[in-house]
């Protein structure tokens, strides 16, 4: 029994580089051609033929890269050959964590005196064992699941096409398609989560107007045997207050912790994932422990909807609607599985994307269905349109914190904020100031290289930020990896579309939405109790980077 390891992503063969590939002198910033590894039925993981055969291939097996455009690798002039194999779809500029190697080991069961076997690689990607006799037998795909990511520090900062093949519009399918043929009593209650940027995506798309496009989606799931489907503006209230609340605590509590502050924001995966695995226990004591809209949603469907219900969580099927891959990632993490039920807080991510599929695998035209009443969590709650927040298409975590703590903490009430943009478009800032005094710094720092120079900031004690409101993608989740493409529209114009129906919808205080004090109340049993703790804050794990040969940094 042998181990090797592998690169695996997308279900599909991925490459690795050898170590003995890769010259000892330039090892850190020089790649020959390696070999490839497949997978043998039989035998496992093999190397192939050679090396000859390996870029078309190779283009071909690396999945497609929700990081593009918000990657922050810049490749020097002279690996500009290497480009494509980095990152082919992204181009130049990008394809620093396409490249990174997954160190997981993986099974050998090697048969005695069967040799290394041959595997040829043909134009279209797909593999072949060559046998002694000259016999050729097709080998199958690897699959990797979600939870064969070890999150090692060794891949891409999140999700990428190898963690979702158990998350996926499919998989929605499925799982309808068996409550449909289940026993009445072993039906699942299935529920779906849509969130206002996957919706402000879908309405630029389609030319409707967010409140019809919500409608209509609803009456789609509908059709399709869901029966709930709720937006998670709703739970992006409560992720809100506990942020807001969460700041305010760290702020007075600021001279007993130096890492108090500042405080980051936690609503993006992507984000966390990329602190987790490039800066581990540095950073996670300054991330705010709120949970993400997403995660609190699934607190709310599998623990106040199921009770509503009188049904255990494994007995519902909840899947959100997001706009971006990392969301899927979010949602298995090991924080969010009810170990108790077996089951997971939010079971099925869907991108927008994948909506915008199904859409089509079933011949529906949104623009033609009747439009849907929308569902209320909240008993009593009506929900005639769908609601927002101020401050931008990321949920406003910069503006509802500071305007609380500005409130909270110094008395002043801010009508208006205003940002100042700082090195670009994608890190501004904004300041509380008294008699010429700053009382609260804080910033909105989008996309990874933003991210990477307000973490050097950090390292140097030079960062000026009372908070930081953090996001992995350039002009933040409007423009996540799963929103949808226009063939006809140019992404500048197409973002600023979903811009302008994101801000038309009515936006709410969360403080004041409907519901949200009956839910503090009834269902976590007060603002601080230990119920609203467990289930509305997460917590973080440093990932331990991997010290691996095999391990290319540019
Ligand atoms: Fe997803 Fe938003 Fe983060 Fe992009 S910024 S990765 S869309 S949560």
């Amino acid at each position: 029994m042998n181990f090797f390891p592998g690169s695996m992503r997308g279900g599909a063969l991925h490459p690795v580089f050898s170590e003995q590939s890769i010259p000892l002198r330039s090892r850190r910033n020089t790649l020959v051609a390696p070999p490839v590894y497949a997978q043998d039925e039989g035998r496992g993981w093999q190397e192939t033929v050679g090396p000859a055969s390996v870029p078309s291939a190779w283009l071909r097996a690396v999945p497609l890269c929700h990081v593009a455009g918000r990657c922050a690798a810049r490749l020097p002039s002279s690996k500009a050959r290497f480009r494509g194999y980095l990152c082919p779809l992204t181009g130049p500029g990008s394809g620093l964590f396409l490249v990174q190697d997954c160190i997981k080991p993986v099974k050998v069961d090697k048969r005695p005196g069967s040799g290394v076997a041959k595997i040829h690689i043909e134009d279209d990607g797909s593999y072949f064992q060559v046998t002694q006799d000259g016999g050729t037998r097709r080998l199958e795909k690897a699959k990797v699941s979600l939870n064969d990511c070890l999150a090692c520090s060794g891949c891409v900062t999140s999700a990428e096409t190898v963690l979702i093949t158990q998350q996926s519009h499919e998989e929605l399918r499925k799982a309808l398609d068996a409550n449909k043929m289940a026993a009445p009593r072993q039906q699942k209650l299935v529920v779906v989560s849509v969130s206002p940027q996957s919706r402000a995506s879908l309405a630029a798309r389609l030319q409707l107007s967010p409140t019809d496009t919500a409608r209509k989606l609803t009456a789609f799931f509908k059709t399709l045997g869901v029966h709930f489907v709720f937006d998670t503006a709703f739970s992006r209230n409560f992720s809100l207050l506990e942020s807001q609340r969460e700041f305010v605590r760290r702020f007075r509590g600021q001279a007993d912790s130096t890492q108090a502050l500042p405080m980051l924001a936690s609503a993006c995966p992507g984000w966390i994932c990329y602190a987790e695995k490039t800066h581990g226990s540095f950073i996670i004591p300054h991330i705010s422990t709120a949970r993400s809209p997403q995660q609190v949603m699934g607190a709310l469907v599998k623990d106040f909807l199921a009770q509503q219900q009188h049904l255990t969580p494994d007995k519902i099927y909840h899947v959100t609607v997001m706009p971006c891959y990392d969301k899927k990632l979010e949602a298995s993490r090991p924080d969010f599985f009810n170990q108790e039920h077996q089951t997971r807080d939010v079971d099925c991510v869907l991108t927008t994307g994948e909506v915008f599929k199904l859409l089509e695998e079933e011949g529906v035209s949104l623009s033609e269905l009747e439009p849907a009443p929308l569902d209320s969590l909240p008993s009593g709650v009506s929900a005639e349109e769908p609601t927002s927040h101020r401050g931008g298409g990321s949920g406003g975590y910069l503006e509802h914190v500071f305007r609380h703590a500005a409130r909270e903490l110094f008395g002043i009430h801010v009508a208006e904020v205003t940002y100042r943009p700082l090195r670009n478009k994608d890190f501004q800032e904004v300041t509380l100031e008294q008699g010429g005094q700053v009382l609260l710094r804080f910033a909105a720092a989008y996309g990874l290289r933003n991210i990477q120079s307000l973490v050097q900031k950090l390292k140097r004690g030079r960062c000026p930020y009372h908070y930081v409101e953090v996001m992995a993608c350039p002009a933040g989740c409007l423009n996540g990896g799963g929103q949808l493409k226009a063939p006809d529209t140019p992404g500048r114009e197409l973002l600023q579309q979903v811009e302008r129906l994101y801000g038309l919808v009515r936006t709410e205080v969360p403080e004041d939405a409907p519901g949200v004090r009956e839910l503090y109340g009834r269902w976590l049993q007060g603002e601080a109790s230990e119920r609203a703790g467990r289930l509305l804050h997460t917590q973080y794990h440093a990932v331990e980077k991997a010290s691996s040969g095999l391990s290319i940094r540019w």
